[in-house]
């Protein structure tokens, strides 16, 4: 694989993550200018990464063309008679024209800012680039096949706004100083929270489990679902041969239910200390 950003080898990036850990919130808009700017940076590239551009267009005007629905035929409806997914029961779809949807538009006009607020070297390199982008995603307003074209204006984006960023040190230092306001902060722990909360569910049936079975209980529905509890039953109530092969499976599979809790529990207490971090 080539050396991206994404796959953290990009020229800049030990310090871009660094930066975008401690300047740009998981929700909400980044206190800081610098923070900003990172994270349009941030989300222009992961527009193109995770999601194909797909919503960095919108579109514009009444339909250009418009195609009969190739899935239902027209007809609107599919093969159970309810209402086609692919054409939202039209029996039709639409081309428009398309342009950058606000939200990226304005991604670009921030850093275009920087960079002509900067006025070194750095700022024109980067102000080369931004523009080099915007013209390449205008000219894409019609077709969606220039994804190798953006490869590389995406990772040279992320290179040219970092060294203009590293240049930048007494505003990176006072950026660093505020990192994520109170606002954010909050955002990002219930963030956080609601990631830890399935984790936890699923660690105290792993316990339940185990529990289970140093009982010598025998629940399959422990494992699969905890509504099930009531259904357990012991060991001892299976024949000789059964109760052997039971052992058997049944050290085996709480080997691997402990260690799917350690790894559960590690994962848990990760989240936590960013938690706690957050709340210092
Ligand atoms: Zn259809």
């Amino acid at each position: 694989m080539a050396e991206t950003y994404l796959n953290n080898k990009g020229k800049y990036s030990k310090e871009y993550n660094e930066l975008i850990e401690k300047l740009v919130p998981r929700r909400g808009e980044a206190p800081t200018q610098i923070g900003l700017l990172l994270q349009c940076c941030r989300d222009l590239y992961l527009e193109y990464y995770d999601n194909d551009n797909v919503n960095l267009y919108e579109n514009v005007g009444s339909p250009t063309q418009i195609y009969t629905c190739h899935v239902c035929d027209g007809s609107g409806v599919d093969e159970y008679g309810c209402p086609c997914p692919y054409c939202d029961g039209k029996g039709e779809t639409y081309e428009y024209d398309r342009c950058v949807s606000d939200e990226f538009q304005h991604c670009i006009e921030y850093i275009n800012l920087w960079s002509i607020l900067t006025r070194n070297d750095k700022g024109k390199q980067l102000n080369e680039h931004v523009s080099k982008l915007h013209e390449q995603l205008i000219k894409d307003t019609h077709t969606t096949d220039s994804y190798l074209v953006y490869k590389d204006l995406y990772e040279r984006l992320i290179d040219y706004v970092m060294e203009l960023v590293l240049d930048e040190k007494i505003e990176l230092e006072n950026a660093l100083k505020m990192g994520l306001n109170n606002d954010s902060k909050r955002e990002e722990i219930l963030e956080l929270e609601y990631v830890k909360r399935p984790l936890e569910t699923k660690y105290s049936t792993l316990v339940s489990f185990l529990e289970c079975a140093q009982n010598g209980e025998l629940s399959p529905g422990v494992f699969y679902n905890r509504n099930l509890f009531d259904s357990k039953f012991l060991i001892s109530d299976l024949g000789e041969e059964a109760q052997e092969l039971w052992r058997k499976f049944n050290d085996k599979l709480c080997e691997a239910v402990r260690d799917y809790k350690t790894v559960l529990q590690q994962e848990i207490s990760e989240i936590e200390d960013k938690i706690k971090e957050l709340k210092r």
